[in-house]
């Protein structure tokens, strides 16, 4: 069947333009680096890349590999369970490009390799460490899987250098079963955050939901709430939008008006920004908002 819902006129985007958008874009071939923004064909590229009243282009670099372990509903990643091997050079050369490519701020980001023992933490913080030692002005995030609850993979992270440690948990407690991968769970999502927090407190922690896949208004404020109580200070909320055919359904397309309604309601739940609206990805003018709400 194909019971879709009509795309909404606030989900149609346009091309991104804009001269520094096109000079990224230029530099990018020549260093040789894929961002998750390109290949994803995010729609908020020339925002993010643009940098706004800031100045702080944000930029998202997939580490890792393009094929995950898991499979969860939602996303269009290739899976495999036995993924192609890290370049032990990747590393090295990621931190070069970004240096040289004169980014504010970055977020790294990989699949889920379930397959690798220490899940790749180790070589997200050998990027970092290596993008520190070019630059430490260059503002780092990571957002990083579960690791399976492995807390010594997440001290990994903590201890790398990193300015905000993200992980998703994607969405309300009793979706996560339809919506994400069987071996990823909301208490275990929760659970790494808290953790990454009491680790260092003075990091800044984020995540993100997803909304439109049936959940209520009561399980998005637990869900707010249960993220406050872990000790998330950053969120993001956006609006789910089904890949393919095979992919799980959209239930609802948010409107602007409600998005702005969480933005407020997280405001006053404690959280240090929201980032809220249908176009709204996890990454979304990160730079921007860490300036303007944390470095302030
Ligand atoms: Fe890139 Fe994320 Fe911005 Fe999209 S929202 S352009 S993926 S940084
Ligand atoms: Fe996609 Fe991440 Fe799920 Fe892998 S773990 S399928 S990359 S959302």
């Amino acid at each position: 069947d194909d019971e879709r819902l009509r795309l909404p006129p606030w989900l149609k985007t346009s091309i991104p333009k804009g001269a520094t958008y096109s000079e990224l874009k230029r530099q990018l071939r020549e260093l040789n680096l894929h961002t998750v923004c390109e290949e994803a064909r995010c729609p908020n590229i020339g925002e993010c890349w643009g940098g706004g009243e800031h100045k702080t282009a944000t930029a998202t670099i997939m580490l890792l590999g393009d094929t995950c372990t898991r499979g969860c509903r939602f996303c269009s990643v290739k899976t495999s369970r036995s993924p192609p091997k890290p370049d032990p050079n990747e590393p090295a050369n990621t931190a070069s490009s970004i240096a040289r490519w004169g980014l504010t701020y970055v977020v790294l980001t990989s699949v889920d390799r379930d397959d690798l023992p220490d899940g790749g933490s180790a070589h997200f913080a050998e990027t970092v460490s290596r993008i520190k030692e070019l630059n430490k002005d260059i503002l780092v995030e990571c957002l990083v899987p579960d690791f399976r609850g492995d807390l010594a993979a997440v001290r990994t992270i903590v201890n790398s250098g990193l300015d905000v440690y993200a992980h998703n948990i994607e969405t309300v407690e009793s979706l996560t079963p339809f919506v994400r991968d069987r071996r990823a769970a909301y208490r275990q999502s929760l659970h790494v955050l808290k953790e990454a927090k009491s680790l260092k407190t003075d990091l800044i922690t984020k995540s993100s939901v997803m909304l439109g896949l049936g959940e209520t208004d009561a399980q998005v404020l637990k869900t707010m709430e249960d993220l406050r109580e872990a000790g998330v200070d950053c969120l993001t909320l956006g609006q789910y939008m089904q890949p393919t055919k095979r992919h799980i359904k959209v239930v609802e397309y948010v409107t602007p008006e409600k998005f702005k309604h969480w933005e407020d309601v997280g405001k006053s739940a404690g959280f240090l920004y929201v980032a809220s609206g249908p176009l709204v990805r996890s990454s979304y003018k990160a730079g921007e908002y860490f300036i303007a709400n944390i470095l302030k």
